[in-house]
């Protein structure tokens, strides 16, 4: 019986043997999806794109550039930018780490720190040195970001293994794309040198195919005359080239083509003036296809990251402004050079292997002035009066000219400390400012910090406000204008504000692993990121909070 029982326990151990190694055969043979990925993720924003500017020149755009990403991918026509402020250094972080001023905390361009008086910048670090130049244009990092992008995300994800460039004329645009953990950013420095720059947070000297980019002084070509690409009477999505709203170059009286650069570069700061005109955008091009090829970007497993952002489109839309013909021919060359770096890309990487999503930081307002001839409510915001007014208003209530830290942004910061020594309230102040200021002329709303923090908006300008607020960055009181008013020169447009012209950008999806289509379904810029971190199969940045577009995704 003992015999029986033990040559039993010993068949059911044997058997049981069995049925595991069945298992995990099973296991092995059924394959579990390994995740196909591309190998090269090129994301492309467009400085100031507002979204019409892919309808109003569709009929100038060629088969190959931004046609071809639109036919053959996934276009998002009812794309927002879903906080304010609406500026290029926000926009930039928001695009790649998928989250709003109130999380990566980026709140501006340029901001007043309220821990240590200083003006800050948003790429700007002082414990890094200029690499490829002796300006100071180079001490910058990404540090000021305090959330991942998901080019950090594709990093850590590959042991470091696939890599991320960034390149813009801009450094912000260049910077803070290619997130904490990229191999490289470059940007152009102008001035009299031309050259595509680094900082020591990246590496200690510019690699070789750098130094010969700007040893060729690849950029003097560019010192020709910019003149319509073709002939001018046929750009009829435009205003007149000459007009009362466009600004212009110094040393030439009026705002039209054709533009003789070689001789107006020197009132025009040396190579900054190509920064201004469409060939910015061509030498972004010219060295975004010399990394390409340099840094082996999309070759193999390991999926890489290009980030490129085109400035050129801002700087000529603060120039000429929305309706301009200089902005109908900038548009009309980036096609082209959007066909180039696709048939580039085809060549060196591969069709079908490589993903690209094309956005924008920020749209655009049309001259105000212009829509004022229109009839359409606009207009200008007097700072030098406003300034003066309140000034004058903080005297005569509080009986002090220093409760006032800084005003920038449309934001207020009180300062703290006079606020003790005065036994001020800090909310009895803020609520007598935000009743003053509401009187004033092209004030749209005012709100308090505390509103920020204690209310969870769901809707409209309040939560664009709130998602752009930061309690650690942020002022004590928010000011919105009234929308079409402007703070600016009555000539070229800006951006900043939560209203459609300056939230509503394109965002088109095209290639490995995205479905052909389109949706007029709201997405929010906050989706880009989390849309590509989902394509790869990675973890989402740190702090995203927006939603992958299922529907591009296959
Ligand atoms: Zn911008
Ligand atoms: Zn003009
Ligand atoms: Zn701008």
């Amino acid at each position: 019986m003992k015999k029986f029982l033990f040559t039993f326990s010993l068949l059911i151990i044997c058997m049981s043997c069995n049925a595991q190694k069945v298992e995990i055969k099973k296991l092995e043979s059924s394959n579990p999806t390994i995740t196909e990925r591309p190998k090269l993720v090129v994301g492309i924003v467009v400085d100031q794109m507002r979204y019409d500017y892919l309808t109003r020149f569709e009929g100038r755009y060629g088969e190959s550039g931004f046609k071809r990403l639109i036919n053959n991918g996934f276009n998002c026509k009812n794309n927002h930018f879903n906080y304010i402020p609406t500026y290029t250094g926000p926009g930039h972080a928001s695009v790649y780490t998928g989250t709003t001023p109130k999380y990566h905390g980026i709140i501006s361009n340029n901001w007043y720190d309220k821990a240590s008086g200083d003006f800050v910048y948003c790429a700007g670090d002082d414990s890094f040195e200029s690499v490829g130049t002796t300006d100071k244009a180079g001490k910058m990092s990404p540090y000021r970001m305090q959330t991942t992008t998901f080019t950090d995300e594709n990093r850590l994800f590959t042991q470091m293994r696939g890599k991320t460039i960034g390149i813009s004329i801009k450094d912000r645009g260049a910077i803070l794309p290619a997130g904490h953990t990229a191999n490289a950013a470059y940007w152009f420095h102008g001035k009299d040198e031309g050259r595509f720059i680094s900082s020591t947070f990246y590496m200690n000297e510019l690699p070789k195919w750098v130094q010969d980019f700007n040893d060729k002084k690849s950029a003097e070509k560019y010192f020709k005359v910019w003149n319509t690409l073709y002939d001018i009477d046929t750009y009829n999505e435009s205003g007149a080239d000459l007009n009362n709203f466009e600004g212009g170059f110094n040393g030439k009286d009026t705002a039209t083509f054709p533009y003789d650069l070689a001789a107006l570069k020197n009132k025009n700061g040396g190579y900054d003036i190509l920064k201004a005109t469409p060939y910015g955008n061509s030498i972004v091009t010219d060295f975004a296809l010399a990394a390409l090829d340099s840094e082996n970007l999309g070759q193999d497993n390991d999926t890489d990251v290009l980030a490129i952002s085109y400035s050129s489109t801002d700087y000529i839309g603060h120039n000429f402004g929305v309706n301009s013909k200089e902005i109908e021919d900038t548009y009309i060359r980036l096609d082209l050079e959007l066909e180039r770096l696709l048939n580039n890309l085809d060549a060196k990487v591969g069709k079908g292997n490589y993903t690209v999503f094309l956005t924008s930081d920020h749209g655009a307002v049309e001259v105000p002035a212009y829509l004022e001839s229109m009839h359409i409510p606009a207009g200008y915001i007097n700072n030098g009066n406003t300034n003066k007014k309140f000034k004058t208003f903080m005297l005569e209530t509080f009986g002090v000219d220093d409760l006032i830290a800084n005003v920038s942004n449309n934001q207020v910061f009180l300062n703290y400390e006079r606020l003790a020594e005065l036994n001020l309230e800090l909310e009895d102040v803020q609520e007598a400012i935000i009743e003053e200021l509401i009187s004033y002329d092209s004030v749209y709303k005012v709100y308090k910090a505390k509103t920020m923090n204690s209310t969870a908006f769901t809707t409209g300008i309040e939560m664009l406000l709130q998602l752009g607020y930061n309690q650690k960055r942020s002022g004590d009181i928010l000011i919105v204008g009234d929308p079409g008013f402007i703070s600016y020169s009555k000539t070229g447009s800006t951006h900043g504000s939560g209203f459609n012209y300056d939230t509503h950008v394109p965002l088109i999806f095209y290639g490995f692993g995205i479905n052909k289509g389109e949706t007029v379904e709201r997405t929010e810029i906050t989706d880009v990121a989390p849309t590509i971190s989902s394509l790869l199969n990675i973890s989402f940045p740190n702090g995203a909070i927006g939603t992958p577009i299922e529907k591009a995704i296959n």
